[in-house]
């Protein structure tokens, strides 16, 4: 047995006799990764498994070739359910199921997928794999013996193509596995393998979507956001309280910084930036985000730039803003089309949010036309007017923090 919970005193006996114990079995992503790395992702998987369901349960997370096993003691159906469903949004995994964990018998698998299937109507498929070829019969032997019995109890037609339900046996080291269907999950790496960031955070429809892609490839992230305030209202303040808490959910403890960013806005504007206002804005931001990732650890900065979506991101404008910061600004969105980026963020529930009216702190400086082609020699004669590290550090050292959670109710 290869358990990974250090917590001996909750934990389930894995030799105990089972006849049907609900259980979450996990399929991992990029099982690839080998040696120490492989260690790495199980051992971080297992943490954040533990910590994402907390508020439903203890549990112990059982490292098997491949899978994960999660048990709780004296589980119903219905926390398994809850606990696969909140699984589903761990990153590093592509399928959670919830599934029988029966005895190596057939008569066992037998009662199990019976269970499983009651009420069964329309077509149906058995299928079966060992990863312990001991078992008395072959995965196709299996395959025909559950699949008459079932057919005999609930008369239904058995179809190997494109079946409407699908029976999954699988034979394991001390047991077997029976389920029907699962919730895919959203693949990656576990948040914290690949390090820690910043992601600057607006209220608008992409930002989101970036945090949620860079978290899926192992970074933990916090947010930054920027307001207009003390000129405008706090509204987007909420949108941004509203957007990390949804996104919280992919890896907790998610920390929420926020700049009131109005005063320095009408610097900028009074400094004659005029068609460069808008990404001398963005520089400031950048800088400031900078000094805040250095002081929380991070290693990079994220942002919802996708090239050539609005005037400020075209391969000068990003170019420009590169200049601004010695930390790598990555872009998970740079190559992807307003549409799929929408579809993503329907998915990870953010869309909504984002489409909730708010002030945007960026339209008080829009000016008649913005520049597509900004000059870094131009920006820095700006930025020398206005003293932009003086005034990087001053927001930096305004920041207010928030912690949402996933999951709380109530607003910001
Ligand atoms: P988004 O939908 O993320 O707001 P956008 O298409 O509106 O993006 P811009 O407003 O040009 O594009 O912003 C580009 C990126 O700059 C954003 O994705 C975000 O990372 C960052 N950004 C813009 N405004 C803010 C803000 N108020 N606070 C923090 N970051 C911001
Ligand atoms: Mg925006």
């Amino acid at each position: 047995m290869t358990t990974l919970d250090t917590a001996p005193a909750d934990a389930v006996r894995e030799n105990a006799p089972v006849d049907g114990e609900p259980c979450v079995l996990i399929k991992l992503g990029e099982v690839v990764l080998k040696g120490k790395n492989r260690e790495l992702f199980e051992r971080r998987l297992a943490d954040n498994i533990r910590a994402a369901v907390r508020p439903i349960a203890r549990v112990d997370v059982i490292r098997r070739h491949g899978v994960f096993i999660v048990r709780t003691k004296d589980a119903d159906v219905a926390t398994v359910d809850r606990l696969a469903a909140r699984i589903g949004d761990v990153m590093g995994i592509v399928w959670a199921h919830r599934a029988w964990r029966v005895g190596k018998d057939v008569a066992s698998v037998e009662r199990a997928a019976l269970e499983l299937m009651d009420g069964l109507t329309g077509s149906f498929a058995v299928r079966s794999r060992r990863r312990d070829k001991r078992f008395p019969m072959t995965s196709t032997e299996l395959d025909r013996h559950v699949g008459g019995q079932l057919a005999d109890a609930y008369g239904q037609p058995v179809r190997l193509k494109n079946p409407d339900h699908t029976l999954s046996i699988e034979v394991d080291r001390d047991e077997v596995f029976v389920f029907s269907g699962g919730l895919p999950g959203q693949g990656g790496l576990p948040v914290g393998m690949s390090g820690r960031a910043l992601v600057l955070m607006s209220g608008g429809i992409d930002s989101p979507v970036a945090a949620y892609r860079m978290m899926r490839r192992g970074l933990r992230v916090d947010y930054l956001h920027f307001s207009g305030m003390p000129f405008t209202g706090p509204e987007s303040i909420y949108k941004a309280y509203a957007l990390v808490r949804e996104l919280d959910k992919f890896q907790g403890g998610s920390r929420l910084f926020v700049v009131p960013f109005g005063k320095a806005q009408q610097q900028i504007k009074s400094s004659g930036a005029d068609r460069l206002a808008v990404i001398a804005q963005r520089r400031l931001m950048l800088r400031t985000g900078e000094l805040l990732a250095r002081r929380l650890g991070g290693g990079a900065l994220i942002t919802g730039d996708a090239l050539g979506q609005v005037s400020s991101q075209t391969l000068a404008n990003i170019t420009a803003l590169d200049d601004a910061v010695e930390l790598p600004i990555l872009r998970p969105l740079v190559g992807m089309d307003k549409i799929e980026i929408i579809e993503q963020a329907r998915r990870v529930r953010t869309l909504e949010i984002s489409e909730l009216p708010d002030e945007d702190c960026c339209t008080m400086l829009a000016p008649r036309r913005a520049e597509t082609r900004a000059k870094i020699d131009d920006l820095r004669q700006i930025e020398k007017r206005l003293d932009v590290g003086e005034l990087a550090e001053q927001l930096a050292a305004s920041v207010q923090e928030h912690r949402p959670v996933y999951g709380d109710a109530g607003t910001a």
